[in-house]
């Protein structure tokens, strides 16, 4: 059988992805989409597109019924789920089959022997692959656990067998924290998986996340397309990627390799896979899980293998055997791919939601995988991944060489996102040099993380020069419209009255404040910054990318304006800022509205929990609401004794950052 019509059950980046392969492969793209991505580029890039409910996933691209009940109406011969979603969905791979529809992922049996990571490991033991040491059987009563945890010896790890994206585990360091850490961990699994079923392995210090990607046919041939490593991890998911994985031997890759696939043999497994393996300081690799579809970062693997592997899983799932033996595979090169979130290191990472002002990759010696388009939003409803970069290189100097340049070429502005750190990783010495382990981002968090600082000079005079150069514009249209372009009343460009006319502007630079006073010249300014006075032009503002002179030398610079934000792109790898214009009229207004303190989200995430109702008297301390973002649970609390005036959200709604969850009005005395 062959497919023809492909339904992508998926959105974002690997939604785009999937159907740049099914097109070029001369199939008719489906996409389906949720309320809040019908104008979403994963929805331009197919032929056709499905509406399938309400923004929250649950109600949308969780729905495998309304999913594949559009699926046989446009008259899809297959599904591909991407990955996250109904991708590891057994009862959704079933209900396909059922409808006589291809899943194009493995079998749903395969997928449920791996679904579980303690069955999966009671699989795996069998086929003699290494575990790492721990305890992964169905007795779970917390005495037993505990005895099993000092039998393993501390520190260990507990894992929420039904787990995923780095969700549900506890590190433990020591027995006396067991218990507590046991009993949280179990509130968690059972609030976000429903199952609570927990494993414990020997918490391993400064390992390797090196994984391998499988790939089997339904013709009994299974073939290893070799490493990647993904040790570069924050809250133990993945920052940057690379393959293949840096000090490899052709023995251990070999081994690696052999373990995986008896690992997909032992339950034949078809289709594309990942054999997860934790790496020790000595190289010895232990199993830790196996994904049963197509990886995030696949694309490292496509870098150095020439292959689309999008493309063998559509042969697969069509029935044709692999289109490649083991002994025709082989490593060119090395690739890197680094993950561009909307989250915000200063502020431990949290998601950011809003507008992309700006959006702008660079064209050539990347491969951009991303879902967004320059304008589009980043909603609240889902993962906030932008893009993914690729790079490959000869070697491996080469390819990370690509990625700072590509890092440092990429212009995104209108919220704040990890690009500077994701730079300052792949700049670091210690990860040019291979260094890498699962705890390399904390190990090295002060060169990454690098306190805050005021805004240079540099961006003040370039913010400064924007805001002119919007000045201009708009005298220059009014002077248009009135009818007389030549009036000097229309004129913003140095003609003044007076020799010594100036114009100060206040920016909040984080918490700061800072001053630039414009001092008009005949050909330019001369600009008052906090190190000194120096000449400036404006010589071109082209949506945003400028060319000026500061202090006699020509540059070239970015700057988005979005509102009242100036963000601030100065390129040649230095770090970018937003700087945010006071506009004293609507300071005004905000400082005259009322008493009271404000609950606002301090960042995108869910009210898991409301402890109180509006006219409620709480207590200093006391919790108000619950909410859920970032995969953790943070509470709001009472900040003296008082009373709720106002309560704007319930149980399970979503929140946007800022967004005001309730008016608190302390007690007075
Ligand atoms: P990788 O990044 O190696 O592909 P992850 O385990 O980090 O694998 O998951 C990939 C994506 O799938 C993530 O973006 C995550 O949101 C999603 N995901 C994985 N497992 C789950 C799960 N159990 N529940 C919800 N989302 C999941
Ligand atoms: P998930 O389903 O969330 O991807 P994994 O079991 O794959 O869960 O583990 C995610 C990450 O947690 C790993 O990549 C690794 O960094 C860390 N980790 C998992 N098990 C161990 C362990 N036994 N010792 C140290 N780190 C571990
Ligand atoms: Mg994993």
């Amino acid at each position: 059988m062959t497919i023809r019509t492909l339904l992508i059950a998926n959105r974002g980046e690997i939604a785009c992805r999937i159907a740049r392969t099914a097109r070029r492969l001369g199939i008719r793209t489906i996409a389906v989409y949720s309320e809040a991505d019908a104008d979403s580029l994963h929805v331009a890039s197919c032929d056709e597109a499905w509406p399938i409910g309400a923004a929250p996933a649950r109600d949308s691209y969780l729905r495998g019924d309304v999913i594949l009940d559009v699926a046989k109406r446009a008259g899809a011969d297959a599904i591909h789920p991407g990955y996250g979603f109904l991708s590891e969905n057994a009862a959704f791979a079933k209900a396909c089959a059922k409808a006589g529809i291809i899943f194009v992922g493995p079998p749903a049996s395969a997928i449920e022997a791996m679904g579980s990571k303690s069955a999966a490991k009671q699989l795996i033991e069998k086929a003699r692959v290494p575990l790492v040491p721990g305890y992964h059987g169905d007795k779970q009563d917390a005495a037993f656990l505990e005895r099993q945890a000092n039998r393993i010896g501390y520190p260990v790890l507990i894992k929420d067998s039904a787990g995923g994206g780095g969700k549900g585990m506890k590190v433990v360091e020591q027995p006396a924290d067991f218990a507590a850490q046991l009993a949280s961990a179990k509130r968690e699994a059972a609030a976000s998986f429903g199952d609570e079923q927990m494993l414990i392995e020997k918490y391993l210090i400064r390992p390797r996340h090196i994984e391998i990607q499988i790939f089997a046919d339904s013709h009994g041939n299974c073939v290893s397309l070799f490493e990647r490593d993904c040790s570069v991890q924050r809250r133990h998911q993945k920052v940057i990627e690379e393959a293949p994985a840096p000090g490899m031997t052709e023995a251990r890759r070999r081994e690696m390799g052999d373990a995986a696939v008896a690992a997909a043999k032992a339950i034949s497994y078809v289709g594309a896979g990942t054999v997860e393996f934790i790496v020790d300081a000595g190289g010895d690799f232990f199993f830790m899980e196996m994904n049963t579809r197509l990886q995030v970062e696949h694309p490292v693997t496509e870098a150095i293998t020439g292959l689309d592997l999008v493309e063998w899983q559509l042969h697969v799932a069509a029935g044709e055997p692999l289109p490649l033996a083991q002994q025709d595979l082989g490593i060119n090169g090395h690739a890197f791919e680094a993950r561009l979130y909307a989250e915000d290191p200063s502020r431990d990472f949290v998601p950011q939601t809003g507008r992309l002002a700006a959006l702008r990759f660079p064209d050539a010696g990347v491969r951009i995988d991303t879902g967004v388009r320059e304008g589009d939003t980043v909603s609240v409803h889902y993962d906030p991944m932008i893009a993914k970069l690729i790079v490959h290189g000869a070697d491996r100097a080469q390819a990370l060489d690509r990625l700072s340049l590509a890092l440092e070429a990429t212009k995104i502005a209108g919220l704040a996102t990890n690009i500077g750190f994701l730079a300052a990783l792949a700049r670091h010495p210690a990860f040019a040099a291979g260094d890498v382990h699962t705890g390399f981002i904390g190990e090295h968090e002060a060169d990454l993380l690098p306190p805050a600082r005021p805004a240079e000079d540099t961006h003040l005079a370039l913010a400064a020069l924007a805001f002119m150069a919007d000045r201009k514009r708009q005298a220059e249209d009014s002077a248009a419209r009135s009818g007389d372009p030549s009036s000097p009343w229309n004129r913003v460009d140095g003609w003044r009255l007076n020799d010594d006319a100036h114009h100060s502007l206040r920016f909040r630079d984080g918490e700061d404040e800072r001053v630039v006073t414009l001092h008009f010249r005949r050909n330019g300014f001369v600009l008052d910054l906090p190190g000194g006075s120096v000449p400036a032009q404006l010589l071109a503002d082209e949506n945003g990318d400028m060319i000026v002179t500061l202090d006699g030398v020509r540059r070239t610079a970015t700057v988005i304006r979005d509102g009242l934000d100036y963000w601030v792109l100065p390129g040649a790898g230095q770090p970018n800022r937003r700087l945010s214009l006071i506009d004293p009229v609507l300071e005004a207004e905000a400082m005259a509205e009322g008493a009271g303190a404000r609950f606002t989200a301090p960042m995108p995430g869910k009210i898991v929990q409301v402890l109180i109702t509006a006219g409620a008297k709480g207590a200093k301390g006391a919790a108000l609401i619950v909410m859920e973002a970032m995969k953790m649970e943070h509470t709001i609390a009472a900040p003296a004794d008082g009373t709720v005036a106002e309560l704007h959200y319930g149980t399970g709604d979503l929140v946007e950052e800022g967004a005001e969850l309730l008016r608190f009005e302390a007690a007075k005395g």
